[in-house]
């Protein structure tokens, strides 16, 4: 393992903390922490911590020992001062010899010896780091470090690996008596400078920052040595077969098949590689992948095993659905067992969590991660990556072998562990969202509408400048599509599809706005309009459902209609003649698919400024009626301006009420004329 630390980096480091008011000590534990963390093979996603003992001044002008340790909710790559918060060190010092001590009684304890209340909590390990007498201590789960002890003889194999300067560790579960049963290892022999923990990691310390993070590649690099010259064999891989069918039309299966009830969504990320390939398509995947993760806190991300399907030969797609329903019913059924198990095996009573896989291994197909939303499903994915690696790699040379599946089950319904995973849920998460014309006015205050709801939002747009602009400006997935072109808006709900397994909502919103006395205006307009304002509706709507009928967990179709299709305009029939088909059109979605709990609403909005009805529109509009553009943008009932962020209220009103379809809600100030009958 390379050594990435720079003196050069170190110094820019100090001073850039200085001018912020750090002191070295931590402005040294900020740069070896990065470096740790920045490295995938010793820790991924919030795995892994780091301490520094230091003392700091209290507004009573006192100085305080203290110990700097990672708190929760930050990751070691991209670590700040502000993510390691200070605690007292004489206190936790204190209770060195206390017998036990209670998983809540240690977190009130310790937030309760914090220099500053509102730090996040410091990491579950803060007693481990204060008990060892040294001020750098850095933690990481190696990857080299979990493949020599994760199988069977593990312990005498890190013996003979890294010598007599360290100490090892049995599994206990991380807290307060793993922090005791690591002193008490380390008082026997104080002259250790590292400790393996089996199946979780390793600790290296010293009083200098380069020092305790020096060890760490030296006594990683050293499994991995170890690791290399074991006589390996390659894992048997079963006989490649062919499918007749695609990822993306088996991605809305498998979510649809994830929701134990319509209610619940999940955001389903598909992803394959040349390690996942040989891991997935083992002919023993069934049995290594069973036996755990490769340490214990990414269970609660991937669940203690995944789910395996294996699809039949030359099999279509239902008769992959076939398959992968009994696989879900089975998966579940196993569960649920274990879980029976489990609990009774414990003190305190504990509530099952849902039932659905995390992890979703499709034989030669590919891997399918499970979150509810797209960030969680990527890390479940990243950590199984990083579990095939070290399982395979371990299968190679021995056969895997990992902590015993009650302590797995501790870690996985442990208050502390879950607390990293559970936010307050906001109402849309884990919903796919798609909007047409999603750079215009009213699509990007829709988009920024669903978004805080905690929505996974996909926006399509057909002007590719105005696009590339929103793109770099947000990290949502935007795609290039010509809603008219059939081919085009297919493309773009495949990559949909593959990225995030389905969709729930479609907020059909592009358009544009030709004028034109009807007896005049030439054909090609009016088609054009007809192509933009009625058909690429029925395109995206028809893809939509389509997959919304495969997944069968409800959904949404939202028609940007127009105050048009009731209420025409003078000179205005090019527009608003599709726009009349278009209100048609949205009464006929909900007739024909209601029965598969698909709604489908619209919104007639009217007098919105926005590319459509641009300053010279309203001008020219206003003009033709002699009034000023303000009394003609607030010429409705309630003499009130109609924004943009109305329309996209009213989207977000309709698709969340649930038992409305067929329905069309007007968002344009009052215009009894445009009110529906
Ligand atoms: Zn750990």
């Amino acid at each position: 393992m390379k050594n990435n630390w720079s003196k050069k980096i170190a110094i820019k480091y100090i001073k850039k903390y200085k001018k912020l008011s750090f002191s070295k000590d931590l402005a040294l534990r900020v740069y070896t922490t990065q470096l740790l963390g920045k490295n995938k093979e010793l820790v991924l996603h919030g795995g892994g911590n780091t301490s520094v003992k230091t003392t700091v001044k209290d507004i009573d002008s006192k100085k305080y020992n203290v110990l700097c340790v990672k708190g929760s909710g930050w990751n070691m790559a991209d670590i700040e001062p502000a993510g390691l918060p200070a605690v007292k060190l004489e206190p936790l010092l204190a209770l060195k010899k206390k017998k036990y001590l209670s998983d809540e009684d240690m977190v009130s304890f310790q937030k309760r010896n914090l220099i500053d209340i509102n730090s996040p909590n410091p990491s579950v390990e803060t007693f481990l780091h204060a008990f060892l007498p040294f001020k750098y201590v850095d933690h990481t789960h190696a990857d080299a470090i979990l493949n020599v002890t994760n199988r069977p003889g593990g312990l005498n194999f890190c013996k003979k690996i890294f010598g007599n300067k360290i100490g090892i560790v049995p599994y206990v579960m991380p807290g307060f008596m793993l922090a005791k049963k690591v002193s008490e290892i380390y008082s026997k022999n104080p002259k250790i400078n590292c400790l393996i923990l089996m199946n979780h990691g390793i600790f290296t310390f010293a009083d200098d920052a380069k020092d305790a993070y020096d060890l760490m590649i030296k006594y990683v690099s050293k499994a991995e040595r170890a690791v290399k010259k074991l006589k390996s064999k390659k894992i048997k891989q079963i006989k490649k077969f062919t499918t007749r069918f695609n990822i993306h039309e088996i991605a809305p299966i498998i979510r649809g098949l994830l929701s134990e009830n319509k209610n619940q969504k999940f955001v389903v990320n598909y992803r394959l590689n040349k390690h996942l390939k040989y891991f997935i398509n083992g002919k023993s995947v069934r049995s290594y992948s069973s036996k755990g993760t490769a340490t214990p806190d990414h269970v609660i991300r991937v669940k203690p095993f995944p789910l395996i399907i294996t699809p039949k030969k030359n099999s279509s797609i239902s008769e992959f659905k076939m398959t992968a329903k009994k696989a879900f019913k089975n998966y579940r059924k196993k569960y649920i067992r274990y879980f029976n198990i489990n609990k009774n095996k414990v003190k305190d009573r504990k509530v099952m969590m849902d039932t659905s896989p995390r992890v979703i291994l499709v034989q030669n197909v590919g891997m399918f991660t499970v979150g509810k939303d797209l960030i969680a499903a990527k890390i479940a994915g990243d950590l199984t990556e990083t579990n095939a690696k070290v399982i395979t790699s371990v299968e190679e040379t021995s056969t895997y072998k990992f902590i015993p599946e009650k302590d797995l089950f501790d870690i996985e319904y442990w208050s502390l562990e879950q607390a990293k995973i559970k936010g307050k849920k906001k109402q849309l998460e884990g919903n796919v969202v798609v909007i047409t014309g999603s750079t215009g006015t009213i699509g990007f205050e829709t988009y920024k509408m669903f978004k805080s709801y905690g929505a996974e939002v996909v926006l399509l747009d057909y002007n590719l400048e105005r696009l590339k602009e929103v793109q770099s400006k947000i990290k949502d997935l935007c795609i290039h599509c010509d809603v008219t072109n059939k081919r085009s808006v297919k493309n773009a709900f495949k990559q949909i599809c593959e990225k995030f397994g389905g969709i729930d909502i479609l907020v059909s919103n592009a358009g544009i706005a030709p004028v034109g006395s009807i007896g005049e205006v030439s054909d090609e307009i009016l088609r054009k309009s007809f192509e933009v304002n009625f058909f690429s509706h029925q395109n995206c709507a028809s893809e939509a459902v389509k997959i919304m009928k495969k997944q069968n967990i409800n959904g949404c179709l939202l028609f940007n209609i127009s105050k048009q299709s009731v209420n025409p305009g003078k000179n205005f029939g090019p527009y608003g003649l599709p726009k009349s088909a278009l209100l048609s059109l949205c009464k006929q979605y909900a007739v024909d698919y209601g029965s598969y709990g698909i709604r489908s609403n619209g919104v007639n909005a009217d007098r919105i400024k926005s590319g459509l009805m641009n300053d010279k529109m309203i001008r020219t509009r206003a003009k033709a009626r002699s009034i000023s553009t303000d009394d003609y943008m607030r010429g409705n009932l309630l003499l009130n301006e109609v924004k943009a962020e109305d329309v996209a209220k009213a989207f977000f009103h309709l698709a969340t009420s649930k038992k409305t379809t067929g329905a069309v809600l007007a968002v344009d100030g009052g215009n009894i004329a445009a009110s529906l009958r």
